[in-house]
């Protein structure tokens, strides 16, 4: 793993994405960002403050008078150049989230390759949304719902930039981008694919800034209609909360505590690594994790065998490493707040099948957990209603199939969730049952064209394809008398 010399020089980040250009930072705070293998500072950035936010927001205010009035084909275009200039960057992109997140390659390197096909994919959703329908006398368009904050999470923030972008340029809007804090790296690197993507001056703007600064100055701003926000259900809250007073338009994607449910004609052995991969993807810090795997009570000895042989592939190392399936954890804080629901779980009365407490031997430098399987848990725990956001995953059982169901749905969160089994048509049944945005059957799977976000405080409204476009879109009724 690499570790910092003498002569490694620390990078410094000082510049925004402003009206078609790089703008040195109005704002003077620096922050230390900080590889979280091992503790050491990689980079500086220099932080943006509110009159930086305000300028990237008169720049995006000005060219929706112009970009608001494209058409399908030059908006279909716009993305087709972004697709370009962000696949020609896939392998920097990636580089950046393992260096400064600890993402594992196995994992950076696909959710990177779906941020730029976002691209296509709204293309395609483009194509499909009627922007305009008429009968009679009355003619209804879709129109752009003006200027848009995009406020992305460091789980994986390319991505959500790209996919929030998509659909924003897709639908006409402009945007202003407030990247996490925690990920300038990945941000220097998509301010360059921007730039290379010669949109028009201020159709795209990025700030780099913290959460209670530029983020709150966008939602706060009455010159931005619309905010888009991935992150947690507190600030998703409080950002809903306060963009009240500018009649703000809000799409939240926040957090989750996802239900796998293995039904008892299931085949185990695959089975259980489809459950795994889904509690352990991203180190766990997945907003989308199965964190909950539902077992029938019948098969509980089997499977707990199952697990303990299969938990040998989730081996902990350097990211870089292509065969590491976890990482360390993004921060000292995450580290730490994953460390207290482990010993909560213990303190509640949860059984550790794997794993447990503190550093992994021979990784104690950085902020690396021990992927852990609890046992015995019952759903009313902690570590079975909260969101942990690592590698821990709670094994509880259930009698019949209407428990199962119960059980997954018993949860403040509805984001995702899933169903394993054999008979395909029990399974479709029990999805269909789940009050969840997405229910995957068999293991993990994507379509960019499906809708993706969450029930309940999981957020509100959805991204991706036409459906995250439609995010992106205000109805206008034309009528003669
Ligand atoms: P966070 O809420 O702390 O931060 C998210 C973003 O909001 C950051 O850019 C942050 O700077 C900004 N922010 C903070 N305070 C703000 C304020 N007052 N006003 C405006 N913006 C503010 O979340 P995080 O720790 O970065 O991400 C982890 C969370 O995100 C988890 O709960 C996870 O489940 C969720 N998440 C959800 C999805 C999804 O698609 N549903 C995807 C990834 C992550």
């Amino acid at each position: 793993m690499k570790t910092m010399t003498a002569r490694d020089t620390i990078k410094t980040i000082k510049t925004h994405y402003i009206d078609g250009a790089f703008v040195e930072s109005h704002g003077q705070e620096v922050m230390d960002i900080i590889r979280p293998t091992d503790g050491q500072v990689i980079a500086r950035v220099t932080l943006g403050d509110e009159e930086d936010t305000r300028r990237a927001i008169g720049a995006a205010r000005r060219a929706f008078a112009t970009y608001g009035l494209t058409t399908k084909e030059e908006r279909a275009s716009t993305l087709r150049r972004l697709h370009q200039a962000v696949s020609a960057r896939i392998d920097d992109l990636t580089a950046a989230m393992v260096e400064e997140y600890g993402g594992v390659v196995q994992f950076a390197r696909p959710i990177v390759q779906s941020g730029a096909n976002a691209f296509l994919a709204a293309e395609k959703g483009l194509e499909e949304l009627p922007m305009t329908q008429s009968w009679g006398k009355t003619i209804v368009t879709l129109e752009p719902v003006g200027v848009a904050g995009l406020i992305t999470a460091w789980n994986a923030n390319a991505l959500f930039i790209c996919l929030k972008l998509a659909s924003a340029v897709a639908a006409g809007c402009t945007v202003v981008i407030k990247p996490s804090e925690l990920s300038s790296l990945q941000t220097e690197v998509m301010l360059e694919c921007l730039d290379a993507a010669k949109l028009p001056k201020g159709v795209c703007n990025v700030v780099i800034g913290r959460g209670d600064v530029v983020g709150a100055e966008l939602v706060r701003n009455p010159d931005v209609d619309k905010i888009s926000f991935t992150g947690s259900v507190a600030v998703g809250e409080r950002i809903m909360r306060d963009g009240a007073a500018t009649m703000k338009r809000v799409t939240l994607e926040l957090g989750g505590k996802s239900p796998t449910i293995l039904l008892d004609d299931a085949a185990l052995d695959q089975a259980i690594p489809s459950a795994l991969q889904m509690a352990f993807m991203n180190s766990g810090q997945a907003c989308a994790a199965g964190a909950r795997l539902l077992v029938p009570k019948s098969r509980l000895e089997e499977i707990k065998r199952g697990i303990r042989d299969a938990m040998r592939v989730y081996t902990v190392g350097d990211p870089a490493d292509p065969k590491t399936a976890i990482g360390p954890m993004v921060s000292q804080k995450q580290y730490e707040h994953v460390q207290f629901y482990i010993r909560k779980g213990i303190v509640e009365g949860a059984e550790v099948l794997a794993g447990g407490e503190g550093h992994p031997e021979g990784f104690e430098a950085g902020y690396f957990v021990k992927p852990t399987v609890f046992i015995n848990v019952k759903n009313d725990m902690t570590i079975a209603q909260e969101e942990i956001f690592g590698p821990v995953l709670c094994v509880i059982t259930y009698g019949s199939e209407d428990e199962a169901i119960r059980i997954a749905n018993d949860s403040k969160y509805g984001l995702h969730a899933s169903v394993l089994g054999t008979d395909l048509q029990r399974a479709h049944r029990v999805a269909s049952q789940i009050r969840a945005g997405r229910v995957v059957i068999n293991g993990m799977t994507d379509d960019p064209r499906a809708p993706w976000g969450g029930f309940k405080y999981s957020g509100v409204g959805r991204e991706y394809g036409r459906y995250g476009i439609e995010a992106f879109l205000e109805t206008r009724a034309i009528l003669e008398s």
